[in-house]
């Protein structure tokens, strides 16, 4: 099963939860890693099974970074805050950059997200 991440700063959490709710199904064939907070809601709330890893600005970003590094991640859904200021903000600068060095299909918005699990679900 693909490996996919999903993550989402804190005033996009409703939003991240509203989505995969609304694709469960499509999201139940892959192995969902998270970061904490994240995880923790799309657990209790979207009532997914979710792999938790740190809190984002705990380590969580940087372990996702990692993933894509070693090939370990199939896709990365990043529910950006656009608005706010950040403070791990090179955690997420960080992620984004090597998601792109290593070529990892990116989500960072609700619409983009459903394309990519479209996507994914046709590869299968
Ligand atoms: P969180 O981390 O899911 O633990 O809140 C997300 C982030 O802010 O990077």
């Amino acid at each position: 099963m693909p490996n996919i991440a999903l993550v989402a700063h804190d005033a996009m959490k409703a939003e991240i939860v509203d989505w995969a709710s609304h694709h469960k199904s499509r999201l139940v064939g892959h192995n969902i890693y998270a970061t904490g907070t994240t995880g923790g809601r799309l657990q209790d709330d979207a009532g997914l099974n979710v792999e938790r890893l740190l809190s984002g600005p705990l380590g969580g970003d940087a372990q996702l970074g990692a993933m894509i590094a070693e090939k370990r991640l199939d896709a990365l859904i990043f529910f950006i805050d656009p608005l706010s200021a950040l403070p791990h903000d090179v955690d997420v600068k960080s992620l984004l950059r090597l998601a792109i060095l290593y070529n990892t299909p990116l989500a960072v918005n609700r619409s983009t997200a459903t394309a990519l699990v479209r996507h994914l679900q046709n590869k299968d």
